[in-house]
Order: C-alpha cells, then structure tokens, then sequence
C-alpha cells in the first residue's frame, strides 16, 4: 500500500521551548516536513529528526512575508499528498490568531488527514511570565481574547468596542502595539476607566522578555519611551495591579542576563540548564572539542593489567567518560576494575563514576589536582603502582608530586582537547555588547578562548570591557588573569553548582 502523508497542525507554544505539549514534541520527533514560523521557537526543530525537510514560513507581522498564506497552504497540501508526515508547527496556539483554521480548511478540501495539538497562547504565557494572573475572583470572572491588528477607528469594524471596553473584566490584545492608540483611546471612549492598568510584554517567556505597565491614559506614552516593539500583547484590567505581588519571573536572580558559556560542547548542558533557570539567557561557546587519543595504547596496555595498580585516578568527568567507552569498546565493563581503589578529583567526576556503578573510594577535600595529590600522599604512596586516564595535554602537578611521594605512575592518554573554529555569532555577540559575563570551567577554556579570538593585548581589552569573568577555580582564574582578564567571580567550591551560586550571589 502506498503510504499515506498526513498533517499535524501543532502549537508549539509561546517561546519557552519547555513549553510545547509532549504530544506535539512526540509528533515533531516523527516529522518528514517541518513548516515553522516566526514565533515558533528554533530550539524546538532539535526535536525533530536531522534529516527532516525543514521549511521557514516566516510572516513577521509588519515586515515582508516569505511566503503567501496560499503557498503555505499548498506547500502542506503537496507534501503531504508525497506521502510524507508532515509537522506545521506555529506559535502559541494555532487557532489563536493563527490561521490554523484555514490551513484545516485547505486540507479537508484536498481530502488530506490531519490532526491538532493545541498550545499554549501566548496571552496566557505573557500573563503567567509577566506576574498577572489573567482572571482572578477578586477582579473578574471574564477575558478576552482580541486582535489589535484592525483599525479601531474603520467603519465595518468587526470589534464591538462599545460592548467590549465595559462588557468584560480582562482584555488581551494580540498584535496591538501599532495600533495601541487608537486601541486605548477607543476603549475610554466607550466608557473604561482611564486609569485601568495596562500591561505591554514583549517576548513573553523568554530571556528577552520585557513588560512595561500603565494605565490607558498613558501606556502609548510608556511604549514609545520605552522603545517597546512587536511581537508583544497588551494587558488590559485591574488583574494587573497584583504584578506587583505576583511577578515572579523578572525577579530571578539571573533574568535579563546574558552569559557566555565557555566549555567543551559535551558538557555545555549542565551549567547553561542552571543558569537558564535562574533566568539567564545563555550563548554557547565551544572553546574545545574532545576526541579520541591517536594512541590507545597505553590505556589498553594498562587495562590488560589492571589488577597490578593500587590506585585508578580520575580528574574529570571527560576522562571517566572515555576510558569507559573505551573499556566497553574492548568488550569489559566495570567489572574489569576489581583491584585497585579509585579516587575522583571532585564530585562531579565522583557522580560520572557512580553512573558506570563506580563508587569513588577517594575524594579530596579540595578538589584540585593538588587537592588529590595532597589526599594520597597523606595515605602514603611509596611503591604503590597508580594509573592516570587523563588529557593527553594537562598539567603535571599530580603525577610529579606522586612521583616525587615514591609512588609509581602510568598516565594513559584518554581523549585529546582540539580547538574548534569560533561561531561567528560569538564574536559577534561581543562585538555588540550583548554579553554581560563569560564563564571559563578549566584552564585550557581560557587559553583556547583567547587563542580563538586571535587578538592582540589591546583590542582584546576594548572587545571585553564591561564583561564580567567568572572562573571556577584558582588555576583556571590565573590563567585568565596571566591572559589579562580581571576574574570578578570565583566560588569557594569548584563546582559547577558552586559556580552557579556565586554568579547569582554577584548579580543579586
Ligand atoms: N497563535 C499565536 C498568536 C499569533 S498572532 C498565539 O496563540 O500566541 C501574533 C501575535 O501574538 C504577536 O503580534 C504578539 O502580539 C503575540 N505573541 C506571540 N508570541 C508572543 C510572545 N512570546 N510574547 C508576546 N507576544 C507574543
């Protein structure tokens, strides 16, 4: 039987990726086609399959369309008669102001099956993110939803204003921001109070979010100062004074803040998801890439007698990762590990450890390279057989100083750092000072930043003025410092939550 396309009109929800439903990221993880808009966020296209078609409908309000509602619709009609699945994810709520329902329409007429997945609207979204809840039993029992997209003043209008400016309690507007005069002047015309609150937020439930209020009197005048621009919706009722109690995701520690992550691009997540949730807007930066050493041979050598070592050492996370895979690719697993005891550097390499079953015997107080050399020379070390999965490239304090306590050690190259090509809209970023910290987790996320960058002493001075530094521990902090940064934040533990703390705790 020839397979059968069909189309799946979904919301993908108000900007927040986190808040599409987890139907519709199901069905987008099963896309051929995926025709998106403006308003759906790009982070969500990581949901559906690589190898998708991925199509940009656009329709910026005010700007040029990319394509005609026409061609959309017949864009869905054609891939979806190829046989293909066929995802058109929109904003907010599709059938929120967002021609869902002529796209339906087009597709009953051609005889296409579809189905839709709601979302969530972004008027509920710009309420809930901007600290007013949009019905409340105090204030009033009814809201609606309108376009501010039609001229108010025009004769068939199709807005009863006079109804609707006293008939009910709260009123959204959605596309209202050029015609927001007229909008207010309208409703005071038909009777609502001048001074009723007004809320305007821009790019509800993301980093970008700004909301400003007033009342109808003068919010047009508020808008202009404060340069508000489309897409944003207008909160119009009383349910807008309990902002003042209520706003809650403005006042995250972070919110308004816009990091730059250094890291290696496996371990971005972790500290980018802190961060995002203390409201920070995060751009990751890789400085380091991770691969395989040239040269297993050492690793494997040693694993062949693994049971002659007294002490197995791990300094990070990425070295605990690779010398499993590595393990695994040999046929073993952490069985093969009976024999000698294991210490980790820090907690995070000790939680790395735990995932392949591995409870760390050893963990320093201070978790440095020196904080775990210091650890095992207080238990002794002369004539004991240590082995180091590490870097190829890394720092030498460890072994020498175990060297040095009698002890005798093998370091087997486990992965190599190389330097990835800087993303352009790094530079960028800096270059229009639109980053207000850089966070550097290791030495070489120093050294790789700055060799990326490629400037002289000076130019890198006026690239960076004004950004704040944070470094996670003292070696990592020198040599920023030796590169010419002043380090504004350091935590007392050196840990990815200890870094997360005390970024919140300067900005607070
Ligand atoms: N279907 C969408 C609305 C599309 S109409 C929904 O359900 O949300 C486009 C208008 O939606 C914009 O002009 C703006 O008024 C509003 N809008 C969409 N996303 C928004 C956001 N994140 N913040 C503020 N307004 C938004």
């Amino acid at each position: 039987m020839e397979k059968k396309g069909k189309v799946y009109l979904i919301g993908a929800g108000p900007g927040d990726p986190e808040l599409i439903t987890v139907k519709g990221k199901r069905l987008l993880s099963q896309a051929e086609v995926v025709v998106y808009d403006y308003l759906a966020n790009k982070k969500l296209l990581a949901h559906a399959p690589k190898d998708a078609i991925f199509i940009y409908a656009g329709k910026k309000g005010g700007s040029t369309h990319t394509h005609s509602q026409d061609e959309i619709n017949q864009m869905l009609v054609d891939h979806a008669r190829a046989g293909r699945i066929v995802v058109r994810l929109k904003g907010g709520d599709p059938f929120i102001f967002g021609r869902g329902g002529e796209e339906l329409e087009e597709l009953v007429r051609y005889g296409i099956s579809f189905e839709a997945v709601p979302g969530v609207t972004s008027a509920s979204a710009a309420a809930t993110y901007a600290g007013v809840p949009i019905t409340h039993r105090r204030f009033t029992s009814s809201v609606a939803f309108v376009t501010g997209h039609e001229e108010p003043g025009k004769a068939e209008s199709r807005i009863a204003w006079d109804k609707l400016a006293t008939g009910v309690g709260t009123i959204v507007f959605y596309m209202g921001i050029k015609n927001l005069p007229s909008i207010s002047a309208n409703l005071i015309r038909h009777g609502r109070d001048p001074q009723t609150p007004v809320a305007v937020v821009r790019w509800a439930s993301t980093p970008e979010q700004r909301s400003v209020v007033g009342t109808l009197a003068n919010i047009t005048e508020v808008v202009r100062e404060a340069q508000i621009t489309p897409p944003a919706l207008v909160v119009v009722g009383e349910v807008v004074s309990l902002r003042d109690t209520i706003n809650w995701y403005e006042q995250r520690p972070l919110f308004g803040k816009r990091i730059l992550v250094t890291r290696s691009r496996e371990q971005a997540s972790e500290l980018v998801q802190s961060l995002e949730d203390l409201g920070a807007a995060c751009l990751e930066g890789a400085t380091i890439a991770l691969e395989d050493p040239e040269d297993w041979g050492p690793l494997d050598q040693a694993l062949a007698r693994i049971a002659d070592y007294h002490w197995l050492l791990f300094t990070s996370p990425n070295a605990v990762a690779f010398f499993f895979r590595r393990l695994a690719a040999l046929g073993g697993d952490s069985r093969r590990l009976q024999g000698p005891r294991i210490a980790a550097v820090g907690t995070a390499t000790a939680a790395s450890l735990l995932s392949h079953g591995i409870r760390a015997d050893l963990l320093p107080e201070k978790f440095t390279a020196e904080g775990l050399a210091e650890a095992l020379l207080s238990q002794g070390v002369q004539g004991r057989k240590i082995l180091l999965p590490r870097a190829l490239k890394a720092r030498d304090v460890l072994p020498q100083s175990l060297q040095q306590g009698g002890a005798e050690v093998d370091i087997a190259p486990v992965y190599r750092n190389v330097r990835p090509a800087m993303a352009a809209d790094i530079r960028q970023a800096l270059e229009e000072k639109k980053i207000d910290l850089i966070t550097f987790t290791s030495s070489s996320t120093v050294t790789n930043f700055i060799d990326l960058l490629g400037l002289g002493t000076e130019e890198l001075a006026s690239l960076l003025a004004g950004v704040k530094i944070a470094a996670i521990g003292p070696i990592t902090a020198a040599t920023a410092a030796k590169a010419g940064l002043t380090v504004d934040i350091q935590p007392a533990t050196h840990t990815i939550p200890g870094l997360v703390e005390a970024i919140a705790a300067y900005f607070s």
